[in-house]
This record gives C-alpha cells, sequence and structure tokens, in this order.
C-alpha cells in the first residue's frame, strides 16, 4: 500500500516516549482542536516496557502539571528528601560520605521527586488520548521535502511503515538515543560511547529509606540507589560493557549476591523486584537540532551520561522550549516549520544542552579514574562544595531548572 492521505498534520511526532507525548499534549493544549498533532510510534500497541525510574526535578514536575498529567502520578511520586555520595572501593567497610544535598528547590518544593517511567508514560499516554491527539503505531520510516518548495507545498511527504503517506508542516524527531530520524535527515552527532552500561533494576528492602537517594562511586563508576514509594528502590549500576553483560546473565542467586556487595545491608534485606536491564552509555548531542520542517527533542538530540539523571529533565526542557515556540508562532499565524521559527528553539535549547553534557562527562571522568591522589583531590573538591551553602544552593537550583532563561511550561504557567 503506498497512497497518500488528504489531511494535512500541524506537527507529527515521530516517538511517544515521555519527550514526545508531552510535547503533543502541550500543543494541543496550547492551540486547541484546529491544531492537528499526530505522534507515530511502532511501540505504541505495547506500552509501558521501560524499567527506568527517573528523578524528575521541580521544573519538570511543574511542566508535567502545567499539562494536566503530575496529577495521575504524584501518588506514587517519592520526593527525593536528602542525597549522600560516597566515594569508596567495593571492599571498604564504611563509605565516607562527603557531600550531603538536603535543600528544597523552593520552600516547601523537594528539587527532585523519584517516578517510575512506565506510569508516566502511560499517564502522557492517556492525556493525548484525551486531548485529541493522533496516535499511530506504526514507525516513521522516511520522509522528503518536495524538491521545487512553492507557497502551496510547503509539507514534508513522511512514509510510516507499511508505506501510507502523510504530509506534515513540521516533523518532530522523539525518537530516542538511536533516532533514525536524525540519521535520515542527515544531522550527524557527535560525542563518544564511555563503553560502560548501566544495569537498571528496582529492588525491595526491609527498612524505609526516607526518602534518600545514595549515589556510591565505586571504581568502576557510580552505582545509585533511588528511593521509590513502598519500601522500593531504583538502581543505576554503572559498570564496564562486558561486565554488564556478565552480571545480567547471571543466575537470580548470584545477580543478588553481587548487587548486595554494592548495595550493603543498612536497610535490611534486599529482594529483586523488577527487571534487570542494561544500557548503554555514551554522550552524545547532535549537531544540529534542526533540519528543514525538522526538529530534534529528548534523547534524539542529546544523550548524556546518567550520573546525574539529568537526561529526561533535558528532555523536558525542549519540549517546554519548543512547545512555547510553536504556540507563540501558530497564535501570529506564522508557519510552524519555517526556519525562522526553528532557529528560535534552536538557539534556545543548545548553549544549555551543550553545558550539561560538558558538566557530566567531567563528573564521570573524575569519578571513574582508580587513582587515590585523583580520589584525595576530589574529596577535596566536593568537600568544599559541601561546606559553602551558596554554591550549594546554586546547584540544587540548577538541578531544578531554575537558571537561566526559563520557558513558561517550566515555570508551570500555561501556554
Ligand atoms: C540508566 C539510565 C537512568 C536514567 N535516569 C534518569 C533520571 O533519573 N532522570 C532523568 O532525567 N533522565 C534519566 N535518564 C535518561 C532518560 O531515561 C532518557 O533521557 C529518556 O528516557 C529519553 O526519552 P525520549 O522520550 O527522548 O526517548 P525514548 O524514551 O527513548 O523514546 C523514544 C521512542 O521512539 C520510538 N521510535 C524509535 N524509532 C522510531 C521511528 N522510526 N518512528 C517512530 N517512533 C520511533 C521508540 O519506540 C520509543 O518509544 C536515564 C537514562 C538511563 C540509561
Amino acid at each position: 500500500m503506498d497512497h497518500e492521505t488528504d489531511d494535512r498534520i500541524d506537527v507529527l511526532i515521530g516517538g511517544a516516549g515521555v519527550a514526545g507525548l508531552a510535547l503533543a499534549v502541550a500543543l494541543r493544549q496550547g492551540l486547541g482542536a484546529g491544531f492537528a498533532v499526530t505522534v507515530a510510534d511502532p511501540g505504541l500497541d505495547k506500552m509501558p516496557g521501560d524499567p527506568r525510574a527517573s528523578a524528575i526535578v521541580a521544573a519538570a514536575q511543574r511542566l508535567l502539571a502545567a499539562i494536566g498529567v503530575w496529577e495521575a502520578v504524584a501518588g506514587e511520586a517519592q520526593p527525593i528528601l536528602d542525597m549522600v555520595v560516597t566515594d569508596s572501593r567495593l571492599a571498604d567497610a564504611v563509605r565516607p560520605v562527603f557531600l550531603t544535598f538536603d535543600g528544597d528547590a523552593e520552600p516547601g518544593q523537594p528539587f527532585a521527586h523519584m517516578v517510575e517511567n512506565g506510569p508516566l508514560q502511560a499517564a502522557l499516554l492517556a492525556k493525548a488520548r484525551a486531548t485529541g491527539v493522533v496516535l499511530r503505531p506504526q514507525a516513521i520510516a522516511e520522509f522528503a521535502a518536495p524538491s521545487v518548495p512553492s507557497p502551496s507545498e510547503r509539507d514534508l511527504s513522511v512514509a510510516l511503515a507499511g508505506g501510507e503517506r502523510l504530509r506534515t508542516r513540521l516533523l518532530v524527531a522523539a525518537d530516542g538515543a538511536r533516532s533514525s530520524l536524525r540519521e535520515r535527515a542527515g544531522i550527524p552527532a557527535r560525542g563518544w560511547s564511555y563503553g560502560q552500561s548501566a544495569i537498571v533494576t528496582t529492588v525491595a528492602h526491609e527498612r524505609d529509606h526516607g526518602g534518600r537517594a545514595e549515589e556510591h562511586f565505586l571504581p568502576a563508576g557510580p552505582f545509585a540507589i533511588l528511593p521509590l514509594r513502598h519500601c522500593r528502590s531504583s538502581i543505576v549500576w554503572t559498570e564496564q560493557a562486558a561486565e554488564a553483560e556478565r552480571l545480567l546473565a547471571l543466575p537470580d542467586g548470584d545477580f543478588h549476591a553481587e548487587l548486595e556487595r554494592r548495595f550493603g545491608l543498612h536497610l535490611g534485606e534486599i529482594e529483586v523486584v523488577g527487571a534487570r536491564r542494561a544500557y548503554p552509555i555514551g554522550l552524545w548531542i547532535a549537531r544540529a537540532f534542526i533540519g528543514e520542517r525538522l526538529a530534534l527533542i529528548g534523547d534524539a538530540a542529546h544523550v548524556i551520561h546518567p550520573i546525574a539523571g539529568q537526561g529526561l529533565n533535558m528532555g523536558l526542557k525542549d519540549v517546554a522550549a519548543l512547545a512555547e515556540t510553536i504556540v507563540d508562532a501558530a497564535r501570529l499565524g506564522l508557519d510552524p516549520g519555517s526556519a525562522a521559527v526553528l532557529e528560535r528553539y534552536q538557539r534556545w535549547r543548545r548553549f544549555d544542552t551543550m553545558a550539561m553534557g560538558v558538566a557530566t562527562d567531567g563528573l564521570n571522568r573524575l569519578f571513574s579514574n582508580r587513582s587515590d591522589v585523583l580520589r584525595f583531590v576530589r574529596d577535596l573538591g566536593l568537600g568544599l562544595v559541601d561546606r559553602l551553602p551558596g554554591l550549594k544552593q546554586l546547584f540544587i537550583r540548577e538541578a531544578a531548572g531554575l537558571v537561566g532563561e526559563v520557558p513558561k511550561l517550566l515555570r508551570g504557567e500555561a501556554l
């Protein structure tokens, strides 16, 4: 089958992850039923399957509240009330704590909540349906701009897997870290693989964590224990890629023993209660965030080390900036896919993304080195941060997304 549907779509989003769905909902809410938004994703039939949980910072939480999704996940969201960071070898009996965070982003507002990705995606999907977003359970296979653009024929022609063709004024690539839409547009991503993978799983434990997040910088890389509701924690456990494969393949008992060596017994007995999965880790930033009638958001635009739990938060910042750019343009009667409109989005997001990419890369390099001298230097460095409340407050406000030119949705304002 290879036919073209007549209805023109204003914005077609490839990818129904958190970034793609949040953008779809924000656009429909901002521009109403006259603005046609479609999301295509081959995984739409079998969602949600992501075993990860994310630390959602205060600004991203405000965005989710502004689009009416936070209320659906709030009951199961675990506030992060404080955070400890330690630096030690696996065999150390006591892990020296050298950094603690216990501040609020703003009075009464924790700087982050842990939210499980699966339920968050399900809540976004329900909201997308309720706001009239058209959902297509197919991949976007290819797209092309008209060879001779004319004012009456300014759309992209997009083929879904299976052959059906759609026309859209703007295609948004929200298709994740290995974005085939970015590749098809000929936009290179610059960066490198760390040769590491992050093993993700969920554990239940006897004692409550009290809302404390822990990050242990072990020689192989960071091992994070992130608090979830109901005496559970999400684990993000970094290892060299081959070692991660070996650990994933272990029988349950052996995997449990390896996990316990790193987790410790401070929360009592632990039990693995979630699926185990490994994610390759790299730093990849697209050379451009826009192309002809194309915008990149979320992991399709940038992948960073999960060391600071910022990837999804950055994706939601893209959503806030692109939604505001499109809504402002459409209200003025401008074409949302025009170069001038897309340039505004790119200017808004590129610098911030580079800064976060560099910061997380630096942290990872500092902490993945096994030298005792480096250990001493970084203990000194972070120890200093811990002693300067002003600097730490800035760190927390940055994590909470309250620094710089903040788009409306991240301030909790409607578009
Ligand atoms: C171990 C780990 C822990 C993390 N922890 C945190 C954290 O605590 N906080 C945080 O902010 N971030 C965290 N992140 C990052 C975060 O998980 C990602 O940034 C986020 O999931 C990316 O969302 P996305 O919507 O951009 O892409 P994805 O969630 O990858 O969604 C992409 C979607 O596109 C679809 N797709 C693919 N190809 C096509 C196509 N051709 N056409 C249509 N659809 C297509 C896929 O089916 C998929 O549904 C973590 C990452 C890792 C690896």
